[in-house]
């Protein structure tokens, strides 16, 4: 069994072997964290992006969706912080010239703490045999505790720094670790400063006339500064949610670990206005909600926790991260924050309009508070392909054979059936293409005749196609194909009259959000 810095190897390669995701301007040796998605990866992403839009906006009547602009009036960012405080901590180490976050190097050498106490689990789990109990284990080994509290007093000690702007002491907490540089090893570290992540840009074509613009850092703010234009076009009445999708920009320090930290990303938000008072009710309700919403994925509760934040931001008097399992770790894949007035009441600060909300059942004006759930497309499409990847070794007669499958959730799959016929003679191919124009109305399918059917199948395995459709030389006289099925392989004869409803009875996005209500 390969571990899991070698699978996570393997993801990224299949990924663009497949056609999921280039490096951007590859031929140009690449540009750093910056990637693109091909024809498969981009009818991927657009699927995640769907059942993402669907759950949020078309199951609630009470979210709209908005489609705002990347750039924004630069007194923006101003307003909501970002110029003053939207930093990481940095340090360098002085003899491998490289650059980290020092908030991440004291967060991976605690990840190598919990290391210890998986190792711990798995060799009780061993010795125990059945009998095992990890919540029991877990709560009362003397050795996983100790590794627990260390971890728990490390993490609380570098929240606490943080939140107090004590950048001295967080380079002292790296010091007392002993932490070293990944790359040379050594301990020779300079201060922790703050480096402010936005990227800036020029509009206009003077230098002199020209305007300082910033790249947006979240999508947030563009829902922000629109709450009264959709509260009135839209007639919504609080609590209420308004959802976008869209590209967003952070000069990362360190940008690592493929898709998971990129500088150009794009994230998928909805900002909820409630009452004041009623948000952590609401900031409970997101919570849950979104938790179930990632379940709904179906790659098992053990792969995901919340994580509750030390350090809050800037806006926010509530914080939690969704964490899943990735093979590098547990890391967040989407933030519910309780973002309270912050936002609305410095634009209205800022700007000098009103952003109040009339209550007419308390019969009282007010500025919102708001409830955000933030979550990166990227990252989850980065935990689907990690999830799904599967090297997986079967039996043909005698023959041990291997393939490499990505059991993706038949809904999310890029190409939902692939329509072949057996031989490129016969007239098969004028069937098979028949068959493809009638499907591709309503499904993304694929028509493949390159290669042995064999290939094809493992071709299409590789991609995630829940089915293959064979038309062969009884196709013709019996109206009827083979429908080949990813996951066991088996193969089924049946009439291509009924291909339509078997296709959207095991791929539609309908089933799926069915489960959500
Ligand atoms: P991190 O702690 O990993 O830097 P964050 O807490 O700054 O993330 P948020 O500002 O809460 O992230 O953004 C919401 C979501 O956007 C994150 O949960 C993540 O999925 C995604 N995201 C943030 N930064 C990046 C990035 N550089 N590349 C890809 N996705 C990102």
């Amino acid at each position: 069994m390969a571990n899991q810095e070698e699978i996570f190897k393997k993801i990224i390669s299949h990924a663009k072997e497949y056609g999921f995701v280039f490096q951007s301007s590859e031929i140009y040796d690449g540009l750093s964290a910056v990637y693109d998605y091909g024809p498969y990866g981009s009818e991927l992403k657009q699927n995640l992006k769907t059942y993402w839009w669907k759950a949020m906006v078309q199951l609630h009547e009470e979210i709209v969706g908005l489609d705002s602009a990347i750039f924004m009036h630069p007194t923006t960012w101003k307003a909501s912080g970002h110029i003053d405080a939207f930093n990481d901590p940095m340090i360098d180490n002085k003899d491998s010239k490289k650059r980290y976050r020092a908030d991440v190097l004291v967060e991976d050498y605690c990840a190598k703490i919990e290391a210890k106490i998986d190792k711990e689990i798995k060799k009780a789990a061993k010795r125990f045999g059945d009998s095992f109990d990890e919540a029991t284990f877990r709560s009362t080994n003397p050795r996983v505790l100790g590794y627990q509290e260390k971890i728990e007093t490390i993490l609380s000690r570098l929240g606490k720094s943080l939140e107090a702007e004590d950048l001295g002491d967080v380079k002292a907490l790296i010091e007392e670790l002993e932490i070293a540089c990944p790359v040379s090893g050594s301990k020779n570290w300079t201060e922790v400063r703050q480096f402010n992540l936005m990227f800036g840009t020029k509009m206009g074509s003077t230098a002199e006339g020209s305007t300082d613009l910033y790249l947006r850092p979240e999508t947030a703010q563009g829902i922000f500064v629109n709450f009264l234009n959709v509260q009135k076009t839209a007639r919504m009445k609080i609590p209420f949610g308004i959802a976008q999708t869209g590209k967003a920009f952070r000069n990362e320090i360190v940008a690592r670990q493929f898709i998971f930290r990129m500088r150009e990303f794009e994230q998928m938000e909805m900002q909820f206005f409630v009452a004041p008072g009623d948000e952590m009710k609401w900031y409970e309700y997101w919570k849950e909600t979104r938790m179930k919403w990632h379940e709904s994925l179906g790659f098992g509760q053990e792969f995901y926790r919340f994580h509750d934040h030390e350090k809050l931001a800037h806006y926010a008097n509530a914080a939690a991260d969704i964490e899943f399992k990735f093979p590098f770790g547990f890391k967040e894949v989407e933030g519910i924050h309780s973002r309270t007035d912050y936002d609305l009441s410095k634009h209205q600060e800022f700007s000098g309009k009103k952003l109040q909300y009339f209550d007419p059942e308390r019969n009282e004006h007010y500025v919102p508070y708001v409830v955000e759930t933030s979550i990166g497309l990227d990252r989850l499409f980065l935990l689907v392909m990690s999830q799904c990847f599967k090297e997986e070794s079967y039996k043909t007669g005698d023959r041990e054979e291997t393939r490499t499958v990505l059991n993706l959730p038949p809904f999310l799959a890029p190409v939902k059936a692939s329509i072949m016929p057996l031989v490129k003679k016969d007239g098969l191919p004028e069937k098979a293409r028949e068959i493809f124009k009638k499907l591709s109305l309503n499904f993304s399918v694929q028509y493949d005749e390159k290669d042995s059917i064999g290939k094809r199948y493992r071709r299409q395995d590789a991609i995630g196609t829940p089915f293959c459709i064979t038309v062969d030389h009884d196709t013709v006289d019996s109206n009827t194909v083979t429908l080949r099925d990813r996951d066991n392989m088996t193969q089924e004869r049946i009439s291509i009259d009924s291909l339509e409803e078997k296709l959207r009875s095991k791929v539609s996005m309908e089933a799926q959000l069915g489960s959500l209500i």
